[in-house]
């Protein structure tokens, strides 16, 4: 089956993040967008996934418990988990990874911390725009560690990508799948054997993807989706099993 997805969303807890893109107006545009997966990936945090995985319930989107992080070579890593209990558990732990700065709402941005209703429930106080202190391959591991699977963002923009931050792909870790900033080209010899991901990275509600990208999957459930992440692609000629990008 085919499903399509948008598997990089920030939410008004993140301090780039409209304070606009509420839990319920994601979900909701999602929906009318017509969206099967959505994964919502603040910046250092996974607070607000509660109340995003109990709206896509009722909406009946499938959500990816997600998290953008910082890495201490700047470099953005999306972090993708089995379920929302260990996204939170990882967000403790990378919370304690933080400068130890606060936030600063004026200069940065709200950090709003929101429940299924809607209604803001806490400021997060954490500095969320700061760079942790782990490389990114300790990320990448720690991402593993908490069963879920590391890939290194918008590889090719010159904003926090990996390729423009450290010039080229590392041999370890594999990363098998790569998010790739559409508008911009891509070195092809970074790409080679890797599973592509084309995301939103929507910071305002108007940029949540339409039904562009595909994702071929037996089942839309998030532990297809992981298998298919840490998968090796198939060389040419192999039957794929996954995902294709659609228009
Ligand atoms: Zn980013
Ligand atoms: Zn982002």
């Amino acid at each position: 089956m085919e499903y399509f997805a948008d598997l990089h969303i920030h939410s008004c807890l993140s301090p780039c993040g409209d304070d606009d893109m509420t839990p319920g107006n994601i979900c909701g545009m999602a929906k009318i967008k017509g969206l099967d997966i959505i994964a919502v990936t603040d910046h250092n945090t996974c607070r607000n996934l509660p109340a995003v995985s109990e709206i896509c319930e009722a909406y009946e989107i499938l959500l990816v418990p997600g998290m953008e992080i910082t890495t201490k070579e700047e470099v953005h890593l999306l972090g993708y988990f089995p379920d929302v209990k260990t996204a939170l558990s990882f967000s403790d732990m990378i919370r304690t990874h933080l400068p130890k700065a606060k936030n600063r709402p004026k200069f940065f941005g709200n950090q709003r911390v929101m429940n299924s209703d809607d209604e803001q429930i806490d400021e997060e106080e954490a500095l969320l725009m700061g760079a942790t202190d782990l490389s990114l391959s300790e990320a990448a591991a720690r991402v593993v560690e908490y069963g879920g699977v590391p890939v290194p963002a918008h590889i090719n923009r010159g904003s926090h990508g990996l390729l423009v931050n450290l010039g080229l792909m590392p041999d370890s870790p594999a990363f098998p799948t790569v998010e790739v900033w559409r508008h911009l080209p891509c070195d092809p010899g970074a790409l080679m054997g890797r599973h592509v991901l084309h995301a939103s990275d929507a910071h305002y509600l108007g940029d949540i993807q339409e039904r562009e990208h595909a994702l071929r999957l037996e089942h839309a459930a998030v532990s297809d989706l992981l298998d298919w992440m840490r998968s090796k692609k198939k060389e040419e000629g192999q039957a794929e099993g996954a995902a294709v990008q659609v228009g």
